[in-house]
This record gives C-alpha cells, structure tokens and sequence, in this order.
C-alpha cells in the first residue's frame, strides 16, 4: 500500500527561513521597494496582458527579455539567464553545478538562501566566518577555499543582512582563487558604487545573480536573472523545467526596462531616506552598521532582540529578527521605508527601547 515516507535524508534542513507574513501597518522586513512602479507600467502591462496567446505556450528562451537585459547590462543575449526570482535562478545555479560530492562556500552572516538552496540540491556548505566588522577577511577566504575547494563560492554585494558592498579588488581576489565558480548575488546592486557584471566573460567562472524583487519594485513579479558565460547560460537552460518562464512575467520584466530613469529616481530617494534613518539611529541605545543597501542591521544595547521585534510588531511595524542567523547575536535588519513609514518606525522603536 502507498505510504507517507520520510522525506530524503541528505538535506539536512534546520529551521524554516521564511519570515512571517502578518498583518501590519509598517512592513520594513523583507527588504522590498516602499513604493510601486510607476502607473505608466502597470497600464502598458495591462494592454500587453490583453495581446497574450494565452493557449500558446510562452517562448520558452524569453528571447525579447533576455535581449532587454542583455542591452542594459552591455552583454549578449546568451549571457543572460532568467527565472521565477533570483531564488530559482540560484537553484537552476545549483542544480547545474552543486549536487552530491559538491560544496560550497559562503561567509556568514549572509543571505541564508544561499546555503538553504545548496542543502535542497544535496550540495555540502563550507562556512566561514566574516570579519568583525562583516567585510570578507581575506585569509579566512583563503583557508575556506582551500580547505572545501568549493565547486561555487557565494559572494554577496551589497551583503543582506549586514549591508556592505564588497569592493571591487575583494572581488577580483576572490575570482582569482577560488577553484570553481563565484557567484555574486547582486539583489541590492543598484545601491552599490560598482557591479561585477563588468568582470563577466565567457571564458572566467564568475556569474551574477540580479533580480527585479528590490529596486524594480516588482517583488510580486518573482523574476530574476544571472548573467555569465555563455556555456554557463547553456548549461543552466538545459537543466530549467520547460516554459518555466510564463508570458506575463516576460513581458513584465521586458516593459520595466523602459522605466530605468523612474527606478533611478526610487533608488536615489531610498538610499536618502536610508542616510537619514541611519543618522536618526545614531541617537538610540543600539549599535548600526554602515549600508549600501535599503536595509540597515542594528543590535539594541540593552534589550534582546525579541522583544524589540514584540516591542515593534505591538506598534504595527514589521521587521526581521536576525538573533537565529550565524554571528547576529541580538541583531534586527529594517528595510528603509517611506518618510513616513520610518517615522513611525524611528518612534516605535525610540518607545521600545
Ligand atoms: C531579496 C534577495 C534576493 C531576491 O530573491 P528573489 O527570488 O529574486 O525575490 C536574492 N538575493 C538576496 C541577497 C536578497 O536579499
């Protein structure tokens, strides 16, 4: 008779990453864009919803998207790989490249997709440590490298949750040792002085992950993309379920590229907002760290992290507790929002605390 089995054994998951989804008025958790796209791009959406062959498959190579990124970012087409978010473009990533007998590396604290989506894949995870101060430490990177001889190394730049970017030189140190490829996930790449999509080529194992959940203010979308070697891309498109990426979503991400002044425009207004949220956080009992990013870590001096998250959630406002993650003992991230939402915020925690 058919029967409930276990689930395989060799993924080892802890704790679920997910962050809560609860009715607030103040959302600052998931790191999301304040504000909607302009109006103009949801009414040209629209009418190309209408123009859809909705019996028809969608192309499966998103062949107009693919060349829409590929102008933006000065690569070929077939450089550019795109899927349901930035997530499943890694798991494509992983699915290609990790996999039993594989590893890979990442420094903690960061994005915990990163490791999560190795162990669904049966991939081992190498961790090292990040500085004190959060910046990669360049011989920690080393020992790790040598030690696991990763099959992908994971950079993140700007790094969720502490909020740096790595500089380019750091970049480049990396690319030069590691033994197999280095990923570079780029979801904040917008807010940073540089991006390592200008080190991208067909012959170098580096590829960069970027996605329209953040500063494309299309979070709901889910789509995302990697750019890198061409083989790469291949490879990647030969491992992707058939037609993974539907027709509204292909047109979603290729009419956004029009409004890049608009999303611009968001991203000056945010890292602004962001300067000044910082600058008000200066006078509360908490520690900050520095940001590139529309996030900001901090660790409140005198209370656990978990009532301050209560302490907030009580008032309406919503951010990630990042206490459980690698390194970010008593920690919060609030993801920069409208004035008036990190008003709120700045109140409700100045209350808390
Ligand atoms: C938010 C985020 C993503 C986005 O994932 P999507 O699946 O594209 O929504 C990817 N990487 C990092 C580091 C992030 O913070």
């Amino acid at each position: 008779m058919a029967a409930l089995i276990p689930p395989r054994p060799d993924q080892g998951l802890g704790a679920g990453y997910h962050s809560p989804q609860v009715d607030v008025a103040v959302r600052l958790n998931t790191n999301e864009s304040p504000y909607p796209p302009p109006q103009a791009w949801v009414d040209e959406l629209a009418a190309a919803v209408t123009a859809i062959a909705f019996n028809r498959y969608p192309d499966r190579s998103a062949t107009a998207l693919r060349a829409g990124l590929a102008e933006l970012h000065g690569v070929r087409p077939e450089q550019v790989f795109a899927a349901n978010g930035s997530n499943e473009v890694l798991q494509v990533l992983l699915l290609t490249y990790g996999g039993p007998g594989r590893s890979v590396a990442v420094f903690e604290p960061t994005y915990a997709l990163h490791s999560h989506i190795a162990r669904l894949t049966g991939t081992a995870v190498a961790t090292g440590d990040r500085a004190p101060d959060f910046t990669l430490d360049p011989g920690e990177v080393k020992r790790v490298l040598a030690d696991a001889d990763p099959a992908v190394t994971f950079l993140c730049s700007p790094n969720n949750p502490t909020g740096r970017a790595d500089p380019r030189a750091v970049v480049t140190d990396v690319v030069d040792l590691a033994p197999g490829l280095v990923v570079v996930d780029e979801a904040y790449g917008q807010f940073a002085p540089w991006s390592a999509v200008e080190l991208v080529d067909d012959d170098a194992g580096l590829a960069v992950v970027r996605t329209y959940s953040k500063t494309w203010s299309m979070a709901a979308a889910r789509l995302g993309y990697v750019i890198g070697p061409a083989s790469l891309v291949a490879e990647m498109e030969a491992r992707a379920l058939p037609y993974h990426l539907d027709a509204v979503k292909q047109a979603a991400g290729l009419l956004a590229l029009r409004y890049r002044a608009e999303m611009d425009a968001r991203v000056r207004a945010v890292a602004a907002e962001r300067d000044r949220l910082f600058a008000a956080l200066a006078d509360l009992d908490l520690e900050t760290w520095p940001s590139d990013a529309n996030f900001i870590l901090f660790r409140p001096r005198s209370r656990p992290s978990a009532e301050v998250w209560q302490g907030l959630l009580d008032r309406s406002v919503l951010v990630r507790n990042c206490n459980s993650w690698p390194g970010l003992d008593g920690c919060l991230r609030v993801t920069v929002g409208t004035p008036a939402e990190d008003d709120t915020f700045l109140a409700a925690v100045t209350e808390v605390l």
